[in-house]
């Protein structure tokens, strides 16, 4: 059986995310970690509020 799990970015917890918020400040693939109520890039210190729905 072929690996398809190869296609996605496991981290050390071995969760999936696909789907990660990228930093619009840095270059491409930064990605910015997540947070309760919003995201917060390590990198340049930008940090994003989620919008309440
Ligand atoms: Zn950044």
């Amino acid at each position: 059986m072929p690996k398809a799990h190869t296609m996605y970015k496991v981290d050390k917890s071995g969760k999936v995310t696909p789907n990660k918020r990228a930093c619009p400040r840095c270059e491409k693939g930064t990605f910015m970690a997540e947070h309760f109520n919003r995201y917060a890039c390590g990198r340049c210190g930008y940090s994003e509020f989620k919008r309440k729905e």
